[in-house]
């Protein structure tokens, strides 16, 4: 499920190898993993595969039916160079862009070719930022093809990461610099992130030999997040990449199940040609991944979809192709049914509301009490001169600021109406957001 940039660079390290290799030469980063999974995790695998065909039937038999799903989302900052510890202001956009994408509220659908326009899909998703925690660390963080190293260690405090939250409740994702990947120490291309897909999480198996619960979510290199990201990233060929911030939509898509849109056949995983399916009806074959263009006369299969009647041309505007992100813009009514199907299954926990126990359980400071009439006291455990305390209302307008050193910071909301509110909290160890109530 890792996504690779500059395939082609990777392609021809091989062939300077002498590796041999499939039509076009492209290599895909998602086999990679699943190599690694079916080979080292193969009851994993075996897991990842029946969650999946249990979606596609689930989604079958209940194609229709609005629902709004709330996902809490945690995102962890591992950061080494300061350029890594990204700003608050760039996560935000990447939220946005989230929720904007998979409920297709983005400004360039308009984009999408008409022939399309009938499939394409929406769901009804509320992503909202729990925490941003930040951790700096001395690590590097590297994928290795030869100790099948999926970066366990950027999701442990102890190995110089940040520990997950909940996997069953939040959606948890780590953001550090993944290095470059690498054949006998030469630089061959750079995976921009990669996501674990569902298995029927209740039932992992128990016991070192499978990739542990506390390892599920999305991990991103730090250049992918946001469409105001200070950051470049430039291929090994020097040429600067677009990024819009749909990698992290791409990854997301993996998390709530989906497969590539061309199927993931390829160098690692098997031959790469029209034979080759997502699972899901609506999306067109294609014999390969995009080149990271937005090559729309390419017409990959020459042959009759069923779903269409016709021949139809691949699909670039697909977030599961790799294609570029300037023309990305697109999930599918099917995959969004898939998504749907996964969030009413296996991946059910994220949606139920969180307690006030859970939520107290992980908060860093004490707020009493809540509801609060005139005063609204935060406690926190000891003192710090960096700590910011905003109020938000549920339409997001900040309502009152104050800044935090004492132990104690006692505001006044004589002055707020009644209702909810959100609280956010920065210190140095990141932000947290926790919903608070104003009665008088
Ligand atoms: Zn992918």
């Amino acid at each position: 499920m890792k996504k690779i940039l500059f395939v082609l660079f990777f392609a021809a390290a091989l062939n300077a190898f002498g590796q041999p290799l499939q039509p076009a030469g492209v290599l895909c980063g998602n086999e990679i993993f699943q190599k690694i999974i079916a080979e080292k995790y193969p009851h994993f695998k075996k897991n990842i595969d029946q969650t999946f065909e249990q979606a596609r039937q689930h989604a079958a038999a209940n194609p229709e039916g609005a629902q709004t799903f709330d996902i809490n989302v945690v995102v962890h900052i591992v950061w080494k160079d300061a350029a890594e510890n990204l700003p608050d202001s760039v996560v935000l956009d990447q939220m946005r862009i989230l929720n904007e994408s998979f409920n297709r509220l983005n400004a360039d659908t308009s984009n999408l070719r008409d022939v399309f326009d009938p499939v394409a899909g929406s769901l009804d998703i509320n992503f909202k930022l729990a925490a941003i925690e930040r951790v700096e660390t001395d690590k590097l963080f590297e994928i290795s093809l030869t100790d099948e190293n999926l970066l366990a260690e950027v999701k442990s405090t102890a190995d110089g990461g940040s520990d997950a939250w909940d996997t069953e409740r939040y959606l948890n994702i780590w953001v550090c610099n993944i290095q470059p990947l690498s054949i006998f120490g030469i630089p061959v291309g750079q995976i921009l992130g990669f996501a674990f897909p569902p298995a029927g999480l209740s039932n992992w198996p128990a016991g070192a030999n499978a990739p542990l619960p506390q390892h599920d979510g999305v991990v991103l290199d730090f250049r992918t997040i946001g469409s105001n990201n200070p950051n470049p990233l430039f291929g090994l060929d020097g040429n600067l990449a677009v990024i819009k911030g749909r990698t992290p939509v791409h990854e997301v898509g993996h998390y709530l199940g989906l497969r590539h849109i061309w199927g993931d056949g390829g160098l690692l995983g098997g031959p790469n040609d029209c034979e080759q399916s997502d699972g899901i009806e609506d999306t067109p074959f294609a014999n390969a991944q995009s080149s990271f263009d937005c090559d729309t006369t390419r017409n990959s299969c020459e042959q009759v979809e069923t779903f269409y009647g016709v021949d139809m041309p691949d699909l670039v505007e697909n977030y599961m192709d790799y294609s570029s992100e300037s023309c990305q813009n697109m999930f599918t009514k099917g995959q969004c049914a898939h998504m749907k199907a996964v969030l009413e299954g296996p991946r059910i926990k994220l949606t139920e509301p969180l307690s006030s126990v859970q939520q107290a359980q992980v908060m860093r400071w004490k707020v009493s009490p809540n509801p609060a009439n005139t005063t609204l006291n935060v406690d926190f455990e000891t003192e710090g001169s960096t700590r910011r305390i905003c109020l938000y209302s549920l339409a997001g307008q900040l309502v009152l600021q104050a800044s935090a050193e004492a132990r104690r910071a006692s505001i006044n909301t004589s002055a707020l109406e009644s209702g909810l509110y959100f609280m956010q909290i920065q210190d140095a160890d990141g932000m947290q957001v926790q919903k608070i109530s104003v009665q008088h």
